[in-house]
């Protein structure tokens, strides 16, 4: 057996920024993904001629989002189209008058929660229960943070520096084929899931489900809800970041895509929320990039019974859209894909949240273990959680991190 400098634990965005990173500076390195596909979180799917992606589609903070940066460099194409958040294609069953009471009451949900921030750090309980926007927020938090407002930590919420930015663009090509691309110069191993982490020897010992590998230093990227199971035996000294993925849960989002057989009346880029006055409902964007398709969305509770229930989240979308658009565009919608990333043994949901109280389980998941067992991950950052731009940043750290241990 090969002793490596460094073995990374995920093929995902943490994972392929720390691989190239390292294997820049001459490290011999290995990434050890368990799935037969690089991009975990990140996927661009094909359908005759049609690409989209299914995991994360949005370079939240383009203005500086590491994957932004290496686009250009990797022959991929970006997009600066303003998204359609928050306006409803010609106001369909959202009155111009109730679309802007309802940013209003998102804007005064925000101001509480910013005023909440030495009191109670469980969001729902800064609802407003005679608002009749309750329903909208609770929708909205479970688009943005994949969970309801009951789970979700004020803190952690407040900390998320997108918002100063705003600045968010997209990948001609797809993110999820970015980031996969950017993987081309590091050694990866596929279908190698890694079972546990043995520390008590000079080097770690890695075992997988296909035999054991030996490194200097180990990075984990898999998320949290993987490490949180136990599926991987961590050393006994990372019990904390154990108990750290556990108040990190990932929230749940899933995505449903449709194709167009008629586009007439379908303006590129645009968006509707199904119902903005229940909190089961979906976001859909109409004709992303001009493209012949509708991209549905969903997150919390909803995406959980769609996940459990075959064709309920194709049945769902189309009545809403039938509600919004008229019985005709039923039979001009053909489900074509759909994500169930809950269901997927290697991710076991969508982006992370801290639990309320926890909003410092990050920065215990970033540290390191006797500086050669490092974490990285969307789950690991404290300003970028949740997005594939956090997670670039937090596998560049791990690799310098791993960099200076080495020479100290
Ligand atoms: C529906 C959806 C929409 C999203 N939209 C956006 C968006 O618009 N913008 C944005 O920035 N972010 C978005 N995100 C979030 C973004 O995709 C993730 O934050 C990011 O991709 C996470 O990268 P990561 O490297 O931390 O983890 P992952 O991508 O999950 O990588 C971890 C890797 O570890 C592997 N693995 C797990 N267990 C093992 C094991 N035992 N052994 C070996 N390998 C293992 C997994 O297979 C995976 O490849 C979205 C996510 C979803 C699901």
């Amino acid at each position: 057996m090969k002793r490596l400098d460094v073995a990374i634990v995920g093929a995902g965005a943490a994972g392929i920024a720390a691989g190239r990173y390292l294997a820049a500076s001459g490290l011999d390195v290995l990434l050890v993904e368990a799935t037969d596909r690089i991009g975990g979180r990140a996927h661009t799917a094909f359908h005759e001629g049609l690409h989209f992606d299914l995991g994360c589609g949005w370079l939240h903070s383009a203005d500086r989002n590491g994957w932004a940066s290496l686009a250009p460099e990797l022959g991929f194409h970006l997009d600066r189209t303003t998204p359609p958040w928050g306006v409803q294609f010609r106001d369909l069953g959202f009155p111009a008058a109730d679309q802007r009471a309802a940013r209003a009451a998102f804007a005064r949900f925000e101001q509480r929660l910013r005023e909440a921030s030495s009191g109670s750090d469980r969001a729902s309980d800064l609802l407003d229960g005679n608002d009749r926007w309750t329903p909208y927020l609770e929708a909205l938090s479970t688009y943005i943070n994949g969970t309801e407002l009951e789970q979700l930590s004020v803190r952690d919420y407040l900390a998320y520096a997108d918002a100063e930015t705003a600045v968010n663009w997209r990948v001609t090509e797809g993110y999820g084929s970015l980031i996969a691309a950017a993987a081309k110069d590091v050694p990866v191993a596929l279908n190698t899931a890694i079972t546990g982490i043995d520390a008590s020897g000079h080097a770690l010992r890695l075992t997988s489900v296909r035999g054991e590998i030996e490194a200097e230093c180990v990075i984990v990227t898999t998320p949290t809800d993987v490490l949180a199971s136990g599926a991987i035996r961590l050393p006994p000294r990372a019990s904390d970041h154990i108990d750290a993925a556990g108040a990190l849960p990932l929230g749940l989002a899933d995505k449903i895509i449709f194709k167009l057989s008629d586009c007439d009346g379908f303006e590129p880029d645009t968006q509707v929320l199904g119902n903005p006055y229940v909190k089961r409902t979906a976001s859909y964007h109409i004709r992303p990039f001009g493209r012949p398709l509708i991209e549905g969305f969903v997150g919390g509770e909803t995406a959980r019974e769609f996940e459990a229930d075959g064709d309920a989240f194709a049945a769902f979308a189309r009545d809403e859209l039938a509600g919004l658009f008229g019985h005709g565009i039923r039979s001009r919608l053909e489900p074509i894909a759909q994500s169930r990333w809950g269901r997927q043994p290697f991710s076991r949901g969508s982006y992370s949240h801290a639990l309320p109280g926890h909003a410092l389980a990050r920065a215990i998941l970033a540290s390191d273990v006797d500086g050669r067992l490092f974490f990285a991950g969307e789950a690991c950052s404290a300003l970028d959680f949740s997005t594939a731009h956090g997670a670039f940043q937090t596998g560049l750290a791990a690799a310098r991190a791993v960099l200076n241990s080495r020479r100290a």
